[in-house]
């Protein structure tokens, strides 16, 4: 198949090009690189420089080639960020999404797989969350993230778009062969943070809030490796071959784990100390977010294959001594 792979110098775009080129498959990337890395995209994967709100770049893409469907990861994606600057996660992820959609339509483009985000569920009411949970978003981030939801539910009506909305939980790791990782100018994240924290680049990791209600106090969150996530990817566009419609799932390892837990854990697997103190509560932060992928691995077959946290870390960890593109 051919690919068009928006957002493909990104953290989770570069391992879907991977990925997805190391299955035979041909993939275009389309990316603003605002967030993204020029040297993240292999020197054999043709690169378009362009912003998926610029329609007329679009629509010469889609006129020049054929594509069998669009891998769109093109977002800002930062909680804490979007509370404070709602106009551009609204313009970027809502308002540039119906430009490329509506460069689709015009070519005829019918399959899509969207990046979603666990965000879309706000606080949790179960455990572990499910396709069946409400969807109620405590910040714009997700709040963007489900408006597209819904628009691509009404484009399969309307337009008979097939698309597949993938909510993720927190995305981790880095591809075992070293060449690509999470990269990301300032680094949010907490994995990112603990391995920089244990290098000595910058000051010590903020522990974000110790007084939720878990079982330390600490957010607990459902770390998934990012190449798992990219297999996810390629098995939704096959799935869309023989389904129409708007489809969404969540994926997630279906197991919870603490900032403190992942520092111990960094620890293990680092053989260091990770300096820390404890830091006020960041906005828009859920106390614990775990999913249930079951209807995934149902429908999609797909079977997360990193999913000790220890071998997550690890990559990261792999990553972050050198994190040079290769
Ligand atoms: N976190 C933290 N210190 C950091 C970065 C993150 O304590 O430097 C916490 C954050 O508050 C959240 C969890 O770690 O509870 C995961 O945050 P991250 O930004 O990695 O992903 P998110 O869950 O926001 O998608």
């Amino acid at each position: 198949m051919k690919l068009l792979i928006c957002g493909g110098a990104g953290y989770v775009g570069s391992h879907m090009v991977r990925y997805l080129t190391g299955q035979g498959h041909e993939a275009v990337v389309y990316d603003d690189l605002s967030t993204g890395h020029r040297q993240a995209v292999p020197r054999e994967v043709a690169f378009v420089h362009g912003d998926i709100g610029d329609a007329a770049r679009l629509a010469r893409v889609f006129a020049t080639q054929r594509f069998d469907a669009v891998i769109h990861f093109c977002a800002k994606s930062l909680v804490g960020e979007s509370v404070g600057e709602p106009y551009a996660y609204y313009r970027n992820n809502v308002a540039n999404t119906l430009v490329l959609l509506g460069a689709m339509r015009d070519a005829d483009v019918d399959r899509l797989v969207f990046s979603s985000t666990a965000a879309v569920f706000g606080h949790p009411q179960a455990e572990r969350i499910d396709e069946s949970h409400p969807t109620a978003p405590i910040n714009p981030y997700g709040q963007s993230k489900l408006m597209i939801e819904h628009v691509l539910a009404d484009a399969a009506k309307a337009y008979g778009l097939r698309s597949v909305a993938l909510r993720y939980f927190n995305a981790a790791g880095a591809d075992p062969q070293g060449t690509i990782g999470e990269a990301h100018e300032p680094e949010t994240h907490l994995i990112p943070n603990v391995l920089k924290a244990v290098l000595g680049q910058g000051a010590a990791l903020n522990v974000f809030g110790d007084d939720y209600a878990t079982r330390d106090g600490t957010c607990v969150r459902d770390y998934v490796h990012v190449n798992d996530l990219a297999s996810a990817h390629l098995l939704a566009i096959e799935y869309l071959a023989g389904q129409p419609g708007a489809h969404r799932f969540n994926l997630g390892n279906g197991e919870g784990f603490s900032v403190r837990e992942v520092i111990a854990a960094a620890e293990r697997v680092t053989g260091k100390a990770v300096p820390h103190t404890i830091a006020p509560r960041r906005a828009g932060d859920p106390a614990t977010l775990v999913a249930s992928s079951a209807l995934a691995r149902a429908e999609l077959g797909w079977e997360p294959r990193m999913v000790r946290l220890d071998d997550i870390l690890a990559s990261a960890w792999r990553w972050h001594r050198e994190p040079a593109f290769g």
